[in-house]
């Protein structure tokens, strides 16, 4: 169940239950192996890492930490193999049937009983574009709100030429600009952590300014971002 950046803002801040770190936080560690059949080992790509819920208390952990944490080793004397027991750390819920056939984390390893195509699944692109867009979102706070809409008829001439210069810069012309035009004042510490614009109207990433850049056209749909 892959985790769109839409819906990462239910895990914004929350820790794993087993090790204490961000859920939308991870290490190479965390990161999954393919099921290959040959003896080789695969890492999945693009880099994905999941997230398992206990389905009787709700807890969250990182997939890695129930591996590490959470499955653990029953020996049944000298000549008979292991068997491993998932339960969770927090409630003590045995979570699938013991198991003798536990496969490496590297060779692809799934809980047993809930396999990756059903619990969370992050794609680290996927995290780093939520986490560059909310920091946008906390730059729009930080100043007292989001963009501010005004009509491309009330802006000042300099910020009109900015305004065709941006629509320039995205092959098209001020005629192109849509009436409704956005209006942030970040500060040059702001301007300097934005990582991503995405466009007010349409929601479509922008181009990113250069520092001397006063404004940016969506090359999307044409609305004007004044920065
Ligand atoms: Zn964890
Ligand atoms: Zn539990
Ligand atoms: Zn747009």
């Amino acid at each position: 169940m892959r985790i769109t950046p839409e819906k990462m803002n239910k895990l914004d801040g929350k820790v794993c239950f087993i090790c204490g770190r961000y859920l939308l936080n991870w290490t190479d560690n965390d990161l999954a192996y393919l099921k290959v059949h040959t003896g080789t080992k695969a890492k999945a790509s693009p880099d994905m890492y999941h997230l398992f819920a206990c389905p009787s208390c709700g807890k969250i952990a990182h997939k890695r930490c129930w591996y590490d944490i959470g499955e653990k080793k029953i020996k049944r004397g000298w000549f008979k193999k292991p068997d491993w027991r998932l339960t969770c750390p927090s409630c003590g819920t045995a979570l699938a049937p013991e198991t003798s056939e536990r496969v490496d984390w590297e060779s692809g390893y799934e809980l047993p009983s809930h396999p990756d195509s059903e619990v969370y699944e992050l794609h680290t692109p996927d995290v780093i574009a939520w986490k560059a867009g909310s920091a946008i979102g906390k730059i729009g706070r930080a100043i007292g709100g989001v963009f501010q809409a005004v009509g491309l008829g009330s802006v000042t001439d300099p910020e009109r030429s900015e305004i065709a210069r941006a629509a320039q810069r995205v092959g098209k012309t001020i005629q192109d600009v849509a009436e409704r035009v956005f209006r942030l004042k970040p500060t040059p510490a702001e301007r300097s952590q934005m990582k991503e614009l995405k466009c007010q109207n349409c929601g479509a990433p922008l181009p990113l300014p250069g520092s001397l850049d006063d404004a940016v056209v969506c090359p999307h749909c044409g609305t004007a971002h004044l920065l």
